[in-house]
């Protein structure tokens, strides 16, 4: 299908951008375009006026602070998947980065467009969950901060409202430099049947315990904190281990279902995609290292 005729603004700031979505309760932010256009060619999205963000300096951009990352929600995937100071800082985003979809999505895709959309069959809301990361959002009375674990509001819903623009994903440091990511990916579309994130902290060789953020399985990324309270009792990367903390990971979970997966096959693709991370972050394979997705 073709998309229909729509008013199109440039922002030219972030406020300029909040007064046009102010002003018209059917605008939208277009960051990448590389899901709000595909929806509106299908009819899923039906804004009236596009207000491009995109091009904002602004928005654009990875800051490191004493204490965080600071990156701009219109950084592209491919700019975080090869940015050498977060190889260093946060090795989960080049894993990350690298396996979302192709060069022409990565070139153009943002995370804030990825985050705000929350597809639940998303990379960056499993990486972002496992890394705790906190979301700035501004709207026409200020910015306010968002803890990740609230951010995720329902089936491809986030906290963001219409009138509102994520405008920076901060990462508090240090972030764990174990880390591993693993993704079973649609043969045709590329995203996440069933993906894990996995961070781990360690003291020597002993591990302090991690977080575990999932994308893909249910409507909605969640973490397992059930599964990092086994990790924290102490991990040695055993294989009964493993299959204890993937079970408690997803139990009690609704998985989705469609036509490549139904709910079992989902689930056991949850469980071994977590596996295989938790082995990865247990061996201490660094970014660029570890970024197999099956
Ligand atoms: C063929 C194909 C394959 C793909 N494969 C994958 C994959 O394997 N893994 C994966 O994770 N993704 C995949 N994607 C999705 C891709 O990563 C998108 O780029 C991403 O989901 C959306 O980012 P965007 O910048 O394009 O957002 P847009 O499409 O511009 O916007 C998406 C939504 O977010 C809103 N929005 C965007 N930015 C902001 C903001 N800063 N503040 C408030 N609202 C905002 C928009 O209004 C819109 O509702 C794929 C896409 C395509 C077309």
């Amino acid at each position: 299908m073709i998309p229909y005729e729509v008013e199109y603004v440039r922002a030219s700031s972030v406020q300029d951008a909040l007064s046009l979505l102010s002003g018209d309760a059917d605008a939208k932010i277009l960051a990448g375009g590389h899901s709000l256009v595909p929806m509106m060619k299908l009819r899923l999205a039906r804004p009236s006026f596009l207000v491009d963000i995109g091009r904002l300096a602004e928005l654009r951009g990875i800051e490191v602070h004493p204490d965080r990352v600071s990156i701009g929600s219109a950084t592209t995937h491919a700019e975080l998947a090869v940015d050498s100071r977060l190889k260093t800082l946060a090795p989960l985003f080049a894993l990350v980065g690298q396996v979302i979809a192709d060069p022409a999505v990565r070139n153009r895709g943002t995370i804030g467009g990825s985050l705000v959309n929350a597809d639940p069959a998303s990379d960056w809301p499993a990486a972002v969950l496992a890394l705790d990361a906190i979301m700035e959002v501004a709207g026409a009375n200020g910015s306010r901060r968002v803890p990740v674990r609230d951010f995720f509001v329902g089936f491809m819903a986030s906290a963001v409202r219409q009138d509102e623009i994520l405008t920076r994903i901060h990462i508090p440091l240090p972030a764990a430099v174990r880390v591993g990511y693993r993704k079973f990916r649609h043969p045709s579309s590329g995203y996440a049947v069933a993906a894990a994130a996995v961070t781990l902290r360690f003291d020597g060789d002993k591990c302090l315990g991690g977080t575990i953020g999932i994308t893909g399985v249910a409507d909605m990324p969640f973490r397992a904190y059930a599964a990092e309270a086994l990790l924290a009792e102490g991990f040695a990367g055993g294989v009964d281990e493993m299959a204890r903390i993937a079970a408690a990971a997803f139990d009690g979970v609704a998985p989705l279902e469609d036509s490549f997966a139904d709910a079992g096959y989902r689930l056991q693709l949850g469980r071994v995609m977590l596996k295989r991370a938790l082995a990865d972050a247990c061996a201490g394979n660094q970014a660029g290292t570890t970024c197999s997705e099956t």
